[in-house]
């Protein structure tokens, strides 16, 4: 179930990795969601500032990568590590170090004020134009973000981060982008996450972000199911019809067998004994069939109440109870 998830977002955002911005206005808003949904400042050594973006997805690392690197001409060190604990994904990790590029980079970003504060929203001049709303939600996805495989009952798309600022600030973009999402606060994980449930916003966001091919893949699932719905309810139909018939069938010949053991087949009256004996001969089909096999042919009524009459007789004869079931006008045969 699980591993079914994960492919459809993986997938997604294999997709979202090899869509480059063509503008530079977007590349760096990109570039701020990844570094907002994943990026960690800290020192090491000698007190030199680094910048670091961690990621279960090396495409991802990959995209920031060369963002960095064609839009603000600064040099990075890449390098995957192990994470330590036994039974998850290995995690990657890029690094930036040098306090005057790390600066260089957040403030261009609007993640830093030149006063060497962090922001906790979202800096208004990221996401100015609508080119940039998307390159800046399609960041913060591929960091962050996660869809339910289309093929599951429920449909679900979510952002997750632990800064409370930036959970507002993608709640209002989204909004100013047209989505109504929600907001769940994770007491247990420390963590918000804003999400869509709605197929038609799922649908949308994706094409909005550009994951075009993820779009179709869940445009096509939607319809098959609801196909398969559509077609699923006529066969549980079809079927409790069928069944009801088979049911009152089956009773019919367990009732005329215990008469006609008793001898009784004899006494009836010459119709009615063939209506006894075609039941018995042909205990599936239904009274229409009956009505068809009887010689001349008679109309299912006229051999539903040939087989009402059967059975009251035998009824009286065998003392038998319960004998009428539903079979009657309810099924069409
Ligand atoms: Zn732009």
């Amino acid at each position: 179930m699980r591993q079914a998830a994960d492919s459809f977002s993986r997938r997604t955002k294999e997709e979202l990795a090899r869509r480059f911005p063509a503008r530079e206005c977007c590349a760096r808003a990109e570039l701020a969601a990844i570094i907002h949904a994943t990026g960690s400042l800290h020192f090491q050594g000698s007190h030199r500032l680094v910048l670091s973006v961690e990621s279960e997805n090396i495409f991802l690392l990959r995209k920031a990568f060369r963002l960095l690197k064609d839009f603000f001409q600064v040099r990075t060190e890449a390098y995957i590590k192990e994470t330590e604990c036994l039974g998850r994904r290995r995690r990657y990790s890029l690094y930036l170090r040098g306090k005057e590029r790390v600066k260089k980079v957040l403030v261009a970003c609007g993640i830093m004020t030149r006063r060497f504060e962090l922001e906790g929203g979202i800096n208004p001049s990221l996401v100015r134009n609508d080119c940039c709303r998307a390159a800046f939600l399609r960041g913060v996805f591929l960091g962050r973000g996660s869809i339910t495989d289309p093929q599951k009952k429920d449909y679900h798309l979510e952002l997750v981060t632990e800064n409370e600022d930036f959970a507002y600030g993608l709640v209002y973009l989204m909004d100013l982008c047209g989505f109504k999402a929600g907001l769940n606060v994770n007491r247990r994980k420390d963590s918000f996450v804003v999400y869509l449930k709605d197929a038609d916003a799922i649908g949308r966001f994706l094409s909005f972000v550009r994951a075009y091919t993820a779009y179709l893949r869940l445009e096509e699932t939607r319809v098959i199911k609801g196909m398969r719905e559509r077609v699923n309810r006529l066969v549980n139909c079809e079927t409790a019809n069928l069944e009801k018939t088979l049911r009152a069938a089956w009773k019919q010949v367990e009732i005329i067998s215990d008469f006609t053991g008793k001898e009784g087949l004899d006494a009836l009256p010459e119709k009615l004994r063939e209506a006894a004996l075609l039941r018995l001969e042909n205990p599936e089909a239904s009274l229409r069939e009956l009505g068809k096999m009887a010689v001349p042919p008679v109309s299912k009524s006229t051999m539903n109440y040939r087989m009402r009459r059967v059975l009251k007789i035998a009824k009286n004869f065998t003392g038998e109870k319960e004998i009428f079931s539903s079979e009657g006008n309810r099924n069409n045969g």
